[in-house]
């Protein structure tokens, strides 16, 4: 993995948490000004609260002094006493009640006519606030003297203590003026006209006081709750976050590993040559690139698993780490694909290793399923002209890879320009065959299989291609080339419908068409066949497919389907080249095999010697106890088909008989 460096990893933390903190501080500041705005506004609505509570008991504590008045006024004799100033009565009757019931000392009253000025009023006598009330004198008509008795009574600390008292006021008093002190709160009283004169001023009450004197207690308390909150917070973050650099760090590692066996993938490599490249154009020195490919890879994957398959690539990766260089870099690109960069190193260096890279799979890789054998293709390059991209780098140790396995596996090839002016000319031949194909530029000729007795019963049909400027090109060059690129469908396409139109009008002749494996394999092969004998009316028994062995080799399913549905269509069944390939007796008969058609080898080597003799004496008893038809192919001599002949072989194809020739000529024998 790669190492994230601490500091760096820090930062990133960092990076994480201070918008964190800056939110808890915003919140923070936040809920501590809350708090004073509320606690404010609950101060300025208890204060108007209690105003008003205190201007209502105020008003009624008047009405009840007022009414107090009125009923001590009511005495039928008060008049009397007034009348005569009968100041013990007066005082003992009215005065001492209500100096008892306001709590106020030397409470003055006279008598005065009705109407003079409204009572209750409040009025300032020597700066000292007074409560005046009236009440008529007397009841009664008889006894109504008109008159009025006015109660002047004092707002002395008396009064105001028991109004105080009753009303949980602190600091209660009556002060001259419109103004009230500092730190008091007050309601105005009023005189005759209802202008203010005096204000009853006390203390406010602090509801909030407790509050506000708890208030740092509260706050601390939510702020260590904060702080506990942002530490797990944190701590929690700071799992996360290092999860999350550590997952993004797999993410890198997974951008340029192989999943299976941790090695650089493909871009690392490309990287890693980047870098070698750069650093051998600084400082003297060349560098090695080695394809390797394992042989016979697919066939573990096949016999025995996938699994098996991952684990034989997984022992070859650590075989090859534990073999090169720290400064080499092993790399897999993927499926039994790997490269070795070896920097800093000669041709001779380069040799050097991959001999050990061969050797190195002499040992038999022993995996769950059993011990395998696999050996290893490598193609080299060494790069000496830094200035090469790596991606050429790289075709071209793989080009080097396509020479060793060409040339047998479990082998080094060093790439020389040679192959890449080979494959250039591949290159351009296919360009020219795809041409060719677009433009009717193949032909067919048909070669004759003669019996014994000198009757042509079948002809082979053979393509030909001559190339504009590089002359007859033989098929068995381009034919493999067709294979290798693709083309072979379209060629075959190509060779079903000319010989289907060359041959439509021949009569008692039996055409053979070669087909490729590689079409056989291809599950359109027959629907394409079928659209095309429906097209030229063609009569499949008329025709025989050419197969070779290498066909029927490994089996799968699609060429199998393609074999039993060609003969149901009524075509039959010659295998080419026979003994030159590994198919036995079972797949002679599996696949219903009508005509084995003896290679050209062999025939060949009837002049040279007797062992072929022997050879093809086998199989002729083969093919004739298997009812197989049988021809020769390639006899040129006499003295070859005499010896055929005298195996049992009574067909015969080659020069000795007739050279291929085009339909025309055909034609023209048979038609005139
Ligand atoms: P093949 O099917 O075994 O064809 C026989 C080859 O032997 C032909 O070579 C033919 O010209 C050659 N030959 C015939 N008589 C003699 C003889 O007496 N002596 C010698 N030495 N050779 C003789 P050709 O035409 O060059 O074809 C080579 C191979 O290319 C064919 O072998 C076949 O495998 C493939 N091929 C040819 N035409 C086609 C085709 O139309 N389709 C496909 N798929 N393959 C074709
Ligand atoms: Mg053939
Ligand atoms: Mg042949």
């Amino acid at each position: 993995m790669e190492p994230t460096s601490v500091t760096a990893q820090d930062q990133r933390r960092a990076g994480l948490f201070r918008p964190i903190a800056l939110l808890l501080l915003g919140a923070l500041i936040m809920l501590v000004t809350t708090c004073f705005y509320l606690l404010s506004q609950m101060d300025s609505s208890a204060r108007a609260y209690e105003k008003a509570v205190v201007t209502n008991s105020w008003q009624r504590t008047v009405d009840q002094y007022g009414e107090a008045l009125r009923s001590l006024a009511h005495q039928s004799d008060a008049a009397g006493h007034f009348a005569r100033g009968d100041g013990r009565w007066i005082n003992q009757t009215i005065a001492a009640p209500l100096r008892t019931m306001t709590g106020a000392n030397g409470i003055t009253l006279r008598t005065l006519a009705a109407g003079v000025t409204p009572a209750p009023r409040t009025e300032l006598t020597d700066d000292s606030v007074a409560l005046v009330l009236t009440a008529p004198l007397g009841a009664g008509a008889r006894t109504n003297t008109g008159l009025m008795i006015e109660a002047t009574i004092p707002m002395d600390p008396g009064l105001t203590r028991q109004f105080a008292d009753h009303h949980h006021l602190t600091n209660l008093r009556a002060v001259p003026g419109a103004v009230v002190p500092k730190s008091a709160v007050g309601i105005p009283l009023t005189d005759y006209r209802g202008q203010t004169v005096a204000m009853m001023a006390w203390t406010p009450s602090d509801p909030v006081r407790d509050l506000r004197a708890r208030l740092p207690a509260i706050l601390m308390f939510f702020l260590s709750l904060f702080g506990l909150a942002a530490l797990y917070f944190m701590r929690q973050s700071s799992t996360i976050a290092s999860d999350l650099i550590a997952s993004e760090a797999r993410a890198r590692h997974l951008a340029f590993h192989d999943m299976l066996t941790s090695l650089p993938n493909r871009a690392m490599m490309f990287d890693r040559l980047r870098q070698m490249l750069a650093m051998s154009r600084r400082y003297y020195g060349e560098t090695a690139v080695h394809c390797l490919d394992l042989d016979r890879f697919k066939e573990v994957n096949d016999l025995l698993g996938h699994h098996a398959g991952d684990e034989l690539i997984q022992q070859v990766a650590k075989r090859l780490t534990d073999l090169c260089r720290d400064s080499d870099t092993v790399a897999r690109l993927g499926g039994d694909e790997f490269v070795i960069l070896q920097p800093d190193t000669t041709a001779a260096g380069a040799s050097h290793l991959a001999e050990r890279v061969l050797k190195l799979f002499e040992t038999p890789f022993e995996l769950e399923a059993g011990a395998v054998e696999v050996g290893v293709s490598i193609g080299v390059t060494i790069v000496n002209n830094p200035e090469i991209e790596p991606a050429e780098a790289l075709r071209q140790a793989d080009l080097a890879l396509y020479g060793s396995k060409d040339a047998g596996r479990n082998r080094t090839t060093f790439f020389e320009p040679d192959m890449d002016a080979a494959l250039r000319m591949r290159r351009a031949l296919e360009t020219d065959l795809r041409l060719a194909l677009a433009n009717n530029g193949l032909d067919m000729v048909y070669q004759s299989q003669m019996d014994t007795r000198g009757h042509v019963g079948a002809m082979e049909a053979l393509v030909r291609w001559t190339h504009p400027e590089k002359g007859p090109i033989s098929p068995s060059i381009f034919v493999p080339l067709c294979e290798e690129s693709g083309l072979i469908l379209d060629l075959g396409e190509y060779i079903f419908r000319k010989v289907f139109e060359e041959t439509a009008t021949w009569i008692n002749m039996r055409v053979a068409i070669n087909v490729s494996a590689l079409q056989l394999r291809s599950p359109m092969f027959m629907a394409m066949l079928t659209r095309l004998v429906a097209e030229f009316r063609a009569d499949p028994s008329r025709y025989e497919i050419e197969i070779t062995e290498t066909a029927l080799l490994g089996d799968d399913g699609t060429t199998r389907d393609n074999i039993i549905m060609l003969k149901q269509e009524g075509f039959s069944i010659a295998l080419d080249d026979f003994g030159t390939g590994y198919s036995g007796l079972n797949s002679l008969k599996r696949f219903a095999v009508d005509k084995i058609k003896i290679d050209r080898s062999f025939v060949h080597n009837l002049e040279a010697n007797d062992e072929a003799e022997g050879l093809v004496d086998a199989i002729v008893k083969l093919g004739r106890a298997l009812k197989l038809d049988i021809v020769a192919e390639g006899v040129e001599t006499e003295h070859q088909r005499d010896r055929l002949a005298a195996c049992g072989c009574n067909n015969f194809q080659g020069y000795l008989v007739s050279k291929p020739m085009p339909a025309s000529e055909y034609d023209q024998m048979h038609f005139g």
